[in-house]
């Protein structure tokens, strides 16, 4: 059979009307196959759509010899033309005339025979989900919110700055952070004192993977004006929870001039972005999650475009969740690092919407975060969602160099040299925060569980794949 070049099922289903009575010619993998002795159909998905293009092949013209090979999850090329559909349920179909089958797939075998395997089995077999309805359409939507945050960055004449993976600064204070080393674990050198010797390591010094790229990125936004990062990060805490991973992406904008309420500003008119451009761009793969997760899913998406994002001060916050009168798991009280029970109260049940918090105690927030007034708060902002709690963390930063000062030297952190020389030399008001991307593909899908929404999740106990 001549290979012509492919044409995608979605640029077909698109432009059906104009592509009708044309050859075309489709590669792709088998979803189902019924029918009689005299007509078999076939539903072809090639991944650029939730929607399968119906192939028709007629007994006439095929042997069941030839279509033996077509069974679910077999992957096949077909030359036909294609017409208006008979049928319920498409508007057009192939008439199949050349088939090649490139791979079969053993129905005894393979996994996916049957719709409906829950989403914990799915998990299971990671490295074929992808090849469902439900993940190809995560992860289209995965996509399209990728490129919608270049895309707004861009616009906006931010610069895509590259933080390093592995790092040897351990003072974001974020979490826990796996180590990088290429010292013989069962045998490290020594130092005299009895401890391990790092000088040895690739390094010269203890190295791990990075658990923010904030830092690094003060450094750009002092330098470019604007700068955001977009990459992976890496956190070894333990928590089993349906919002974290182990492995995750993170988008950190980093503005030099910037106060709070511009950077409060710039969190909320880009996330109403990234969803626009999801609901523009996605529909069909949000109208299958709509209908088969999450009926409201739509209804939430557009309500938070739509709304403005409330906007309150920690302190506010933490009064009204201690007067709501609700028995919480985790007590509330001035101080205390908020749950997610309690940001999703204020969010879900209080106020109905998206809500900024801010002006946190500096106790349970980064040193880096400018202090107030008070001197008991700092310039933070959570942008917390339904559903999901926290999405969004950042702050104004202490450009004050003593101020600073004061607080690495409180809290006892070293080597931040580099670091506090963007406060020492030209300091600027800047500001930023760290949007977790799989909290916002979360959000979009209307999927439960974290570890739906990125193609191979890495959790505690998990590194298959
Ligand atoms: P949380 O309180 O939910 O654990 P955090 O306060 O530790 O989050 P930050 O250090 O502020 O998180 O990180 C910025 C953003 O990164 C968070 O708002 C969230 O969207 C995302 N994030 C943080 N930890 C994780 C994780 N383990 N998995 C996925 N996303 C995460
Ligand atoms: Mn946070």
């Amino acid at each position: 059979m001549k290979d012509i070049r492919r044409t995608p099922i979605s640029t077909i289903l698109s432009n059906h009307e104009k592509m009708v009575g044309k050859e075309v010619d489709v590669k792709g993998w088998v979803r189902t196959r019924r029918g009689n002795k005299n007509v078999q159909f076939v539903a072809l998905n090639d991944g650029s759509s939730i929607k399968n293009l119906q192939i028709v092949f007629d007994l006439s013209r095929f042997s069941e010899d030839q279509l033996k090979g077509i069974t679910t999850g077999a992957s096949i090329h077909v030359q036909g033309e294609l017409v208006a559909s008979q049928g319920k349920g498409q508007n057009v179909e192939v008439q199949a005339a050349g088939l090649e089958i490139y791979g079969s797939a053993d129905p005894e075998k393979y996994p996916l025979q049957k719709k409906g395997h829950s989403l914990e089995f799915l998990r299971e077999i990671a490295h074929l989900r992808p090849r469902t309805n439900t993940f190809g359409a995560v992860l289209r939507i995965r996509h399209a919110l990728a490129y919608a945050v270049h895309k707004f960055f861009n616009d906006k004449g931010f610069y895509y700055f590259h933080t390093p993976l592995i790092t040897a600064s351990d003072c974001e204070g974020a979490g826990a952070m796996f180590q990088v080393t290429t010292l013989d674990i069962n045998q490290p050198p020594m130092t005299e004192d009895g401890k391990i010797d790092f000088s040895k390591d690739f390094f010269g010094k203890q190295a791990s993977l990075t658990v923010s790229g904030q830092l690094e990125g003060e450094l750009g936004a002092t330098a470019l004006g604007q700068i955001y990062t977009f990459g992976p990060t890496f956190r070894a805490e333990n928590s089993n929870t349906p919002r974290h991973l182990s492995e995750f992406w993170m988008i950190e904008p980093e503005m030099a001039f910037y106060e709070i309420e511009d950077n409060m500003d710039l969190a909320e008119e880009f996330i109403k972005f990234c969803i626009s451009y999801a609901l523009e761009h996605c529909a069909d793969d949000i109208d299958f999650l709509a209908e088969h997760f999450d009926k409201d899913l739509k209804d939430r998406l557009n309500f938070v475009i739509h709304n403005d994002f409330v906007r309150l001060s920690y302190t506010e916050g933490v009064k009204i969740l201690e007067e709501c009168g609700r028995k919480f798991e985790f007590p509330v009280y001035w101080g205390v690092d908020l749950a997610s029970e309690h940001e999703r109260y204020l969010v879900e049940e209080h106020f109905k919407k998206p809500v900024i918090l801010t002006d946190y105690p500096k106790e349970i927030k980064a040193f880096y975060m400018k202090l107030n007034e008070d001197g008991k708060t700092v310039r933070a902002m959570d942008v917390l969602f339904p559903k999901i709690g926290e999405i969004i963390g950042g702050s104004q930063r202490e450009e004050s160099l003593d101020k600073l000062q004061q607080r690495v030297d409180e809290l006892g952190l070293s080597g931040m040299d580099w670091y506090i020389d963007t406060r020492r030399f030209g300091t600027v008001p800047h500001s930023g925060f760290g949007l977790g991307f799989e909290r916002l593909v979360l959000f979009v899908t209307g999927m439960q569980n974290i570890r739906d929404v990125i193609p191979f999740p890495r959790y505690p106990n998990n590194c298959e794949y």
